[in-house]
């Protein structure tokens, strides 16, 4: 390579390096040392490996790291962790010499980091019940190993453009099949988001280009509209000296196509592209009452859709979500969303609770610790349990669509009521020509038979 490249990749690298600690944003002089150790321990293990786009490995264990500490707000032993997950699994380093280096907890966790890549992509391993039971078990061992590979997940998705189109579809598939519900349930909803519109983007190609597209060419209208929405909303919140702000809120673009999918209507008949959200900063104790109040407000200017009113302030969602949500009828005659929430309330949906934390200015390891704990009473409270996260997972699923394995744990998706044959046809014409029948999680079954999500299919063909 050349000299000026070399040096080039190295100044990258030591920006890369300073953005992390910028995100972060600590002053505790041990934990950047450790940082800093990680840092140069992954340069090493990693030196001489470049990713598929051509660029040096070390840029993403070092994004992974910068979305673990700014987009999520974990500290210093997760982001010591992202800087080193590739390095037991990818380099001759060990886990033995990571355990050396950086001591039992942070061994262990990467340890937990390298088993879901197992479960995940091993040989002869399914995405089926078994494996989001042994997943959910290190959930609640250890939040973080599951924070950590969401993070690792976003930054692949966001770099997957130099991989091969059988790659790419594979890995988006497994990113609707798995992270964004896990996402979802940790209360990451920007992560979700994000993970969702990616997946689309290279599962469905022409509708995700042609959503984007249609909603840029609509944002002039819908600004227009949304000014003339708060206007009078905004006079009367400033007359009583409230302290807040207000958003437009565009759906996703994953959002939209499966509402555009699930209801069968084109673009320009979906009435909820956006949402017109209040933020307003207002201390704890009075949290509920300063929402209402908003809310009155609101409806003394536009008419609310009493069967649209969603209170999870008085309840907050499984994940911890709290928000205060109503239709009502705006100018022109057209329904439109309303959100009211404190700041604090904003924070924890966009980007879940160690953000919060964050955003509090708590930046010491035992208030991550509380944090962690906190996320753990949620996911394992009330209807929490596997079974309920099983149902997120099938939610999430596309209403027309069911993924199906094959027995060395291949993702497949298919359309509903694809039968054993479609889904010989699907792998190879010769394999669909000699299917006379196949093994469903091991039970024989006829050709067709019409498969489920999570069905782990083994074709069986006439002999020549
Ligand atoms: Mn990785």
């Amino acid at each position: 390579m050349e000299l000026v490249e070399a040096d080039i990749e190295k100044k990258e690298i030591i920006k890369r390096y300073r953005s992390l600690l910028r995100v972060w944003n600590t002053k505790d002089k041990a934990n950047k040392q450790l940082v800093r150790k990680a840092f140069d321990f992954a340069m090493e293990a990693h030196k001489d490996i470049r990713r598929k786009s051509g660029e040096p490995y070390i840029y993403h264990p070092l994004e992974v790291a910068t979305i673990v500490a700014g987009e999520i707000g974990l500290g210093t032993t997760s982001i010591v962790c992202a800087l080193l997950h590739d390095v037991a699994e990818d380099t001759d380093y060990k886990l033995p010499a990571i355990r050396k280096n950086f001591g039992e907890k942070i061994a262990w966790i990467i340890d937990g980091l390298t088993k879901i890549d197992r479960m995940i992509e091993g040989p002869g391993s399914s995405l089926q019940a078994e494996n989001y039971k042994k997943i959910l078990r290190t959930l609640s061992e250890d939040v973080r190993v599951i924070m950590i590979k969401l993070a690792d997940r976003l930054h692949n998705m966001r770099t997957l453009g130099p991989l091969e189109k059988d790659k790419q579809l594979k890995i988006s598939s497994e990113t609707f099949y798995l992270f964004a519900p896990l996402a979802h349930r940790l209360g990451l909803f920007e992560i979700k988001s994000e993970l969702e519109d990616l997946a689309l983007k290279y599962t469905e190609p022409e509708a995700y280009f042609s959503i984007q597209q249609k909603l840029e060419a609509t944002r002039p209208d819908r600004t227009r509209f949304f000014n003339r929405f708060i206007y009078p909303v905004k006079r009367d919140l400033r007359h009583r000296g409230m302290n807040f702000e207000i958003l437009v809120r565009e759906k996703s673009i994953f959002s939209i196509w499966q509402k555009m999918k699930n209801k069968e209507i084109p673009f320009e008949e979906i009435f909820d592209i956006f949402a017109v959200r209040f933020i307003i900063d207002v201390p704890f104790e009075k949290e509920k009452e300063e929402c209402w109040k908003v809310y009155s407000i609101i409806t003394d200017h536009y008419r609310p859709n009493p069967t649209r009113l969603k209170d999870w302030i008085s309840i907050p969602k499984s994940n911890g979500y709290e928000s205060l949500h109503i239709t009502v009828m705006g100018q022109d005659g057209k329904w439109v969303e309303v959100q009211i929430r404190t700041r604090r309330m904003d924070e924890i949906a966009e980007r879940g609770l160690a953000a919060h934390w964050k955003y509090k200015g708590i930046k010491s390891e035992s208030g991550l610790d509380e944090m962690l704990t906190r996320i753990r009473e949620i996911l394992e409270s009330q209807e929490t349990n596997s079974a309920g996260l099983m149902d997120d997972f099938k939610m999430n699923l596309y209403e027309h669509e069911i993924y199906v394995f094959t027995p060395k744990g291949e993702l497949f998706k298919l359309p509903k009521g694809a039968t054993v044959l479609d889904f010989a046809y699907s792998i190879h014409s010769n394999l669909g020509n000699r299917c006379v029948g196949a093994k469903v999680d091991g039970k024989n079954v006829p050709i067709r038979y019409e498969l489920k999500n999570g069905d782990q299919v083994e074709i069986e063909v006439v002999l020549p």
